[in-house]
Parts: structure tokens; C-alpha cells; sequence
């Protein structure tokens, strides 16, 4: 199959996103603009570029996934950014999801606990001009303390329960947004919004599929 041109992939992310995402119901304006705008073709492998636009996750490599388009959107709607917000990712994988979030909020800070993984996001990343991003090779299950609190927390990979660190560094009026549960048992999406110091209310999302999170390779800086 030819590699599309540049132009065409601006079609297709098009398409995506009034077939993939606003027709089933994704509706944030600011979020369906950034999934028209990132160009989802550089996050993947080369050999991979030709199905950028298909309604699936791709294989990164390390038994890695970028999200599935939909998934993406729909997570990052259900955080309800602005676009002051300051945001932490768990599970940076290839920096596509960093980047739509970075589009949609003031700045994104990712942590991702395999190194190789890491470097290459944050040199995509640095390479298309996402300035907004900050990528830090690390474990994600103790959050990223220095940059907290967060107005939006999220999470790319399913921890068996969430990790207390994610909440804690939710600024009040924050909104966490995380797969949660056993992989082979079944994970439920979970909003959770810090609506005072000690208040934190947790509503289902729906049931959802993702790689579990991990503990951490034992190399990286932890806080
Ligand atoms: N947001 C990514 C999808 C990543 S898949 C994208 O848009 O491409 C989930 C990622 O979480 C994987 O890259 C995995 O290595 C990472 N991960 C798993 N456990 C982690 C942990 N404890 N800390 C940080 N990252 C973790």
C-alpha cells in the first residue's frame, strides 16, 4: 500500500473524527480539535503508518499500545480540561495521548516507566513542537510529586487498584480519569474528582481494556 501524502492524512483524521469519536458521542470541542489536529501516523511505528487512522490500539513495542483513538478522546473528555489546566499522565507509551492532552490544557507533565519508550516520546515530541509536554522516565504509580497538584491526573495503563499517590496530588476540583482492575478480570474506567481536601467522589465509567500498569523496572528515579 502507498503512504499517503501528508494532505491526505488531514482527511483521514477527519474522518476519524466524525466517525470514530463524534459519532459515538464524544462531543468536547477542544478535544475532537486536537484529534483532528495530531498527527497520530508519527506516534507509530513506521511499517505501521499506513493503519495511523484505524479504530484500534497499535503495538509500540515492550508489549506496549497506543490507545485507541477513541479511548483517547474519550478520556481526555471525561477530565474535563481547561485550557489552564496543568495535567499528569501515567503510561506516556508514544507520546500521542501527552500531545492531544497538550492541545486541550496548559501543560502536561508524563511519566513512563520504560526508558527507551520514554526517550523516544520525548524526542517526537521536542522534534513536532509539543512544548507543552515534560516526559520523565519513571515509575507512575507514585505520580510525579514535584509538578503536583494536578488539576487532571490520567492514567494509560490499569493498575488492580488505584495507587493513593494519583489522588493525593489532585489539586480540590480536580478530576482523575483511570482504568482500574485485574487485567484478565475485568477493569472499570474511574472518575475520581477531589472535591475538598479529604472529599473524593468516585463515579463508574464503564468497562474498558488496557495494558495493566506495572511496578516499576527497578532503574528509574523515584521521588
Ligand atoms: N498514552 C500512550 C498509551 C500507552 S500504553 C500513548 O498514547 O501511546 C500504557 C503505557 O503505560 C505503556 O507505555 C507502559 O509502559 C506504561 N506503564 C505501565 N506501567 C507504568 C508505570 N508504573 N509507570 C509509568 N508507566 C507505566
Amino acid at each position: 500500500m502507498a503512504v499517503p501524502s501528508a494532505a491526505d492524512r488531514g482527511a483521514e483524521r477527519e474522518e476519524m473524527v466524525r466517525r470514530q469519536l463524534a459519532a459515538r458521542g464524544v462531543a468536547d470541542a477542544a478535544v475532537l480539535a486536537a484529534m483532528a489536529e495530531v498527527p497520530r501516523e508519527v506516534f507509530v511505528p513506521e511499517d505501521l503508518a499506513a493503519f495511523a487512522y484505524q479504530d484500534g490500539p497499535l503495538p509500540i513495542g515492550y508489549g506496549q499500545t497506543i490507545s485507541q483513538p477513541y479511548v483517547v478522546a474519550r478520556m481526555a473528555e471525561a477530565l474535563e480540561l481547561r485550557p489552564g489546566d496543568r495535567v499528569l499522565e501515567v503510561g506516556t507509551g508514544s507520546g500521542y495521548a501527552a500531545a492531544v492532552l497538550s492541545r486541550v490544557a496548559h501543560a502536561v507533565f508524563t511519566v513512563e516507566r520504560h526508558a527507551p519508550l520514554a526517550a523516544a516520546a520525548r524526542e517526537r515530541l521536542r522534534r513536532l513542537g509539543y512544548d507543552g509536554v515534560t516526559v520523565r522516565h519513571a515509575d507512575g504509580t507514585g505520580g510525579w510529586a514535584e509538578h503536583a497538584p494536578y488539576d487532571a491526573v490520567m492514567a494509560a495503563a490499569a493498575p488492580r487498584e488505584l495507587p493513593a499517590a494519583l489522588s493525593e496530588q489532585l489539586a480540590v476540583g480536580g478530576r482523575l480519569v483511570a482504568p482500574v482492575g485485574d487485567p484478565l478480570g475485568g477493569q472499570s474506567l474511574l472518575r475520581v474528582r477531589r472535591a475538598g481536601p479529604a472529599d473524593f467522589r468516585t463515579e463508574d465509567l464503564g468497562p474498558v481494556r488496557f495494558v495493566p500498569l506495572l511496578p516499576g523496572t527497578g532503574e528509574e528515579r523515584r521521588e
